[in-house]
């Protein structure tokens, strides 16, 4: 103990995960107050001798511990710390420069870490506020979080274009030369509101804070931003950072508000990780399906349509018919039957099912006397038309599936080409089973699902179990948590027979059950369930289904929600990423283009057409009066798989000369073999993304698919 009152003793845990494990250990620090004056000093053992050259001047700071504990030079590198009070105590994450005055667990973090690096984005975006700011004085901020892979700000009152971009990062470099310290001021409310006054976004965010919270801002130069932080100690440790790209974006995410400017940037610790960033991005921008969709003329948008409403072309209603049309041949071969139920229904079936209780923020609800709503998935019209007819053990499992309409209210930020959208097709099936069926029928789905998957050679994808989350029960989740222990323990045997490696994901199950979810990435590493099977215990005894068991008494039933080839937009976005627009042939809309070289071959033209029409195949003529360059350019454009040019040499042979997506030409080939080729290509289904030559089941002994 020590004896004298003035002195305090902070115990701390202190971690760096950044630094060798045996680093991580106890420490005790002893402060103490002389007047307005602060001390401190590391305590190293019990009790001291009163030493006064010991003490250090100034507050118990985080920096000061991390110097300290672990020297000047590592302690540079922390930029952000996690403290707690007690072991299960809630930990918020803090600035260096925040004062320790009891007793605490702490952990340092460096750029390297994920809580690091998003502290450091955090603050550049702040150094883009304020450059803003400084360059255009009228505009307006909003807000300027940080994103998976970097951050952004939002503004208003300033027409903003990619060429100002330039001036922007220069007036950046220059505020970060200048090595301003983030300081940290708390106000009260009236302070604020009148700090921000000329501010009217920063002044809501004030205003709608709860009456307890601090308000803080902080102080860079003579730029002051509201914000909670934390931020960099300081910003001369921000090295490469860049403005990407404009985008509109409504205030607080509401169509009924104002569209701000959203200007998206990122910073990295290193000038070499920035150019690798740009790079990836530069190439993943030309497989991103919402370009190459459009560029091949399969679907367009419409601003009078609305967002998140994509017009298929019927170049791209061809993709989705062919898609669907193996998709529901594979169904069929696995027993299930396929229905046709309304795309709408009164509240009363949702009401059931628990969708208006538990989803209805995301239904286009329609006003009227019966209080109509667009469905937002298949399950409860499946279980009306179970019900519609008593059933024995004998008949179950029944299987139904249907290519379902579905609709959902996604937030107007969040659409994006065909991944996020408010009307979309899913390839929907429920079994209902007994319970000493699900294991069998759940298996049974996984192979159909990856039978899909590997037809579509998709290759990239991992398992997640989508776990509840107990305290969302009641709100989130249906409130059973018995039943949410039993189906999530089910699943999980299932994966553990099946030896299939998954991590988990606690929040994202569905309202009525645990599901497994097939998660895939698309071209900017941004990830999404594709596929899902899920367990529902629920919902049989909402709709209280039953069958009559072997002793002819009633029992209740299982359900297995399952999606084969999930919603046929973002299985078709992920599709057109992977390959670059280049689908095999059994999935390209333009398969075959006829181009003529000159007007005396036509009659030849329209002879191989027909043909070709004639083996089922898609293949249409260009005999426009056009240079041959200009019809192969048009050709590629759709990523035609095989263009066949005919001149007055193939006329007077009677042959074709056919040249490949990768612009090699084979001539002097019969049409008779070139029908057979393109036939088997039809019917092989497994050439997804050719780059290079891949086995051909054919005769000719040519290379024929590059
Ligand atoms: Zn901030
Ligand atoms: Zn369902």
């Amino acid at each position: 103990m020590n004896k004298n009152k003035n002195h305090k003793r902070i115990s701390l845990k202190v971690q760096a995960s950044s630094l060798p494990k045996d680093k991580q250990t106890s420490f005790s620090f002893l402060v103490k107050q002389d007047g307005e004056d602060f001390f401190y000093r590391l305590e190293v053992g019990g009790e001291r001798a009163e030493d006064t050259h010991s003490w250090k001047p100034g507050a118990l700071s985080l920096e000061r511990v991390a110097c300290e504990v672990y020297g000047f030079k590592a302690a540079e590198n922390f930029i952000v710390a996690r403290v707690a009070e007690n072991e299960d105590g809630s930990s918020s994450l803090v600035d260096t420069a925040y004062i320790l005055e009891k007793d605490m667990q702490l952990r340092f973090f460096s750029v390297k870490e994920k809580e690091g690096l998003a502290v450091y984005r955090h603050t550049s975006a702040h150094v883009m506020a304020y450059a803003l700011s400084s360059i255009y004085p009228e505009v307006k901020l909003a807000i300027g979080p940080v994103i998976e892979d970097g951050f952004y700000y939002d503004i208003d009152e300033l027409q903003l274009k990619q060429e100002n971009f330039e001036a922007i990062e220069e007036k950046m470099a220059e505020i970060i030369r200048l090595g301003y310290v983030n300081e940290r001021v708390e106000l009260s409310r009236k302070e604020a509101l009148e700090l921000f006054q000329e501010q009217p976004y920063k002044v809501e965010i004030i205003r709608d804070l709860p009456e307890n919270e601090t308000i803080s801002v902080y102080k860079m130069g003579d730029f002051i931003d509201l914000c909670r932080g934390p931020h960099l100690p300081n910003i001369k440790s921000i090295k490469a950072f860049k403005l990407l790209r404009l985008a509109g974006a409504y205030w607080r995410g509401s169509e009924k508000n104002k569209m701000l400017t959203r200007i998206y940037a990122t910073s990295f610790e290193h000038e070499k990780e920035l150019r690798l960033y740009i790079k990836h991005r530069e190439e993943a921008a030309l497989r991103d399906h919402n370009r190459v969709g459009r560029e091949m003329g399969l679907f367009v948008s419409d601003e009078y349509v609305g967002k998140g409403l994509p017009l298929f072309t019927p170049q791209g209603n061809i993709l989705l018919q062919t898609l669907k049309s193996f998709v529901e041949k594979e169904e069929r071969k696995r027993g299930y039957m396929h229905t046709l139920t309304p795309y709408l229904a009164k509240s009363s079936l949702y009401k059931i099912s628990g969708h208006w209780q538990h989803y209805k923020e995301s239904m286009f609800v329609i006003s009227g006397d019966d209080e109509l709503a667009l469905r937002p998935m298949t399950c409860p019209f499946h279980f009306t038309l179970y019900n519609s007819k008593r059933h024995s053990y004998r008949d179950l499992p029944v299987r139904y599936a249907e290519t379902s309409v579905l609709f959902r209210n996604e937030d107007s930020g969040e659409m994006h080409g065909l991944t996020r959208v408010r009307q979309f097709t899913l390839a929907d099936g429920h079994v209902i089973c007994t319970p000493e069926q699900v294991q069998a029928e759940f298996e049974s789905c996984l192979e159909l699902l990856m039978h899909i998957l590997s037809v579509l050679e998709i290759k990239d994808y991992t398992f997640r179990l989508s776990r509840w989350d107990k305290k969302d029960s009641g709100k989130k989740y249906i409130d059973n948590p018995v039943m949410w222990e039993r189906t999530e323990a089910l699943i999980e045997a299932i994966l553990r027979d099946n030896k299939i490696t998954y991590y988990e994901g606690i929040g994202e199950a569905a309202f009525y059950g645990p599901k497994l979810d097939i998660q895939t990435k698309n071209t900017y590493g941004k990830e999404d369930t594709l596929l899902t099977v899920q367990i529902d215990f629920a919902l049989p005894e909402r709709f209280k289904m039953f069958y009559m068991n072997n002793n002819n008494e009633k029992k209740e039933p299982v359900v297995i929600h399952r999606s084969s080839i999930g919603c046929y937009e973002r299985t078709l976005a992920l599709l057109l990423e992977n390959c670059k627009g280049k689908l095999p042939f059994w999935l390209i809309p333009s398969q075959i283009a006829v181009l003529s070289v000159q007007e005396s071959v036509h009659d030849y033209v329209k002879e191989i057409v027909q043909n070709l029409l004639q083996a089922d195949l898609r293949v249409k003529a260009n005999i426009e009066n056009e240079a041959l360059s200009k019809k192969i350019k048009l050709a590629q454009k759709e990523k035609t798989f095989y263009m066949v040019i005919v001149g007055e040499k193939e006329l007077a042979t009677k042959t074709l000369s056919v040249r490949m997506r990768s612009g090699k030409t084979i001539s002097g080939l019969s049409l008779k073999d070139f029908r057979e080729i393109c036939r088997n290509l039809e019917e092989s289904k497994e050439n997804l993304c050719l780059l290079s030559e891949k086995r051909v089941n054919t005769d000719i002994k040519v290379n024929f698919i590059e």
